[in-house]
């Protein structure tokens, strides 16, 4: 009765925009953190699709929010509010610093909106000329085309031609650098809690409070992009509570639908209130069913068991990965916070993150890269301890396999 046919990794080439590489593996069905491909091979979930599914793979709660929402109504747009949206925005607000809350549909999508409200209280409150974004070199805020421009790599924002304007770049946990751009034109300084594509860098605690202060002094806003480090993945529910330091605006997307698209900026009554009626918006932000499963995995996440888990689990992979390091000297540093962690390849094997993936997947392990040179993990925030046990033994097999 179905009209389903057979599909492969080889149909990929023939109908799709060929902008990403991806592995020969299908994956066709998960639970927890394993999934199973189409030949029924089970494969362990390091890489929790870079960061997003916090509850590994179709988690009950999240399973059922969305058959529960799924029976009741799936579309309004924002011409009408929906009741998943006002009870996820309220846990928001219960949760964090924030007042308001904005939803949008990728972290992407999340930026975009905190930069234009910046732009925007900038020139109603201070006028035309505090246009000035200071961004970090290797950080990344995602693809539209302001967002991958206040990202601080150019290979990603060179070949589209003209970039947004009056958009720099300081080095991270380099506050003299910081201090060197910021004046009174600057609007917005924007960062990562913890560097995540740009290599899983953590700022040092002055650092961070450096830029807060250089933001006040300036009458900037500080915008945290908490994409990848939100919803518990470093151990709290957002990375700025680890951090003394609260900013003004602060974006939060993948893991907030576990594997359902959803992305939000929060901040406060006083700077919310520069986005006025239509001057900006999205059809699908605040989509019943996303703020459903969103509310689910938010609740499920925050909680002591599941955060306190994160940090204990997190020593497990810390002490599993310097165990293989010793017998097999692959390894400079074992780095990051939580379950967001970088084993960073030493001069042997520069370049070589990708290898060390593959052969990963070969044993049946996923795993992520951040460039060429790190094999990152961001795994389920409720990964089983004989789950890290298992996947690190297979992790370890495909080490020996480069290293021989
Ligand atoms: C993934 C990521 C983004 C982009 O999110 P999309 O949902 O892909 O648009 C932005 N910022 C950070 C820090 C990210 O890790």
């Amino acid at each position: 009765m179905s009209n389903k046919f057979p599909v492969d990794r080889a149909l990929f080439d023939d109908v799709m925009v060929p902008n990403y590489a991806p592995s020969a593996v299908i994956p066709v069905r998960g639970e927890g953190s394993r999934v199973w491909d189409q030949n029924d091979n089970e494969l362990i979930d390091f890489a929790g699709g870079i960061a997003v599914n916090c509850l590994g793979h179709c988690h009950p709660a999240l399973v059922n929010a969305l058959k529960e929402q799924g029976e009741k109504i799936w579309h309004l747009s924002n011409v009408m509010t929906n009741e998943p949206a006002l009870r996820l925005a309220k846990k928001l607000v219960g949760s964090t610093f924030a007042e308001k809350v904005y939803f949008a549909n990728s972290g992407a999508e999340s930026n975009e909106a905190a930069l234009k409200l910046a732009r925007r209280w900038a020139l109603d409150v201070h006028g035309a000329d505090k246009t000035q974004i200071i961004a970090f070199k290797q950080g990344f805020h995602g693809r539209t085309f302001f967002t991958v421009t206040v990202g601080g790599q150019a290979a990603y924002s060179d070949g589209f031609g003209p970039k947004p304007g009056d958009v720099v770049h300081a080095e991270y946990n380099n506050l003299e650098s910081v201090k060197e751009l910021i004046s009174d034109k600057t609007c917005a300084v924007m960062m990562e809690p913890l560097q995540g594509e740009g290599g899983i860098v953590a700022p040092t605690a002055e650092f961070v409070k450096g830029v807060r202060e250089l933001c006040d002094e300036n009458n900037a806003l500080l915008i945290f992009d908490e994409v990848q480090t939100g919803v518990g993945r470093l151990g709290e529910l957002y990375g700025y509570m680890g951090l003394d330091v609260t900013p003004d605006i602060l974006t939060t997307a993948k893991a907030l639908g576990g594997g359902f698209p959803i992305g939000a900026m929060l901040t406060t009554t006083e700077i919310a209130k520069h986005l006025k009626i239509g001057t900006h918006g999205s059809t699908y932000g605040g989509n019943p069913l996303a703020c459903a499963v969103g509310e689910a995995a938010l609740d499920t996440v925050n909680t002591p068991e599941v955060l306190n888990g994160v940090k204990e689990k997190a020593e497990i992979y810390v002490e599993g990965l310097n165990a293989i390091n010793a017998k097999y000297n692959v390894f400079k540093e074992i780095r990051g916070k939580g379950l967001l962690i970088g084993a960073v390849l030493n001069d042997d094997y520069q370049g070589r993150a990708k290898d060390f993936l593959v052969a990963a997947m070969a044993e049946g392990v996923m795993t992520l890269v951040a460039g060429a040179s790190i094999v990152r993990f961001a795994p389920s925030l409720v990964i089983p301890n004989e789950d890290i046990t298992e996947g690190l033994a297979r992790f370890e097999k495909a080490v020996a396999k480069i290293a021989q």
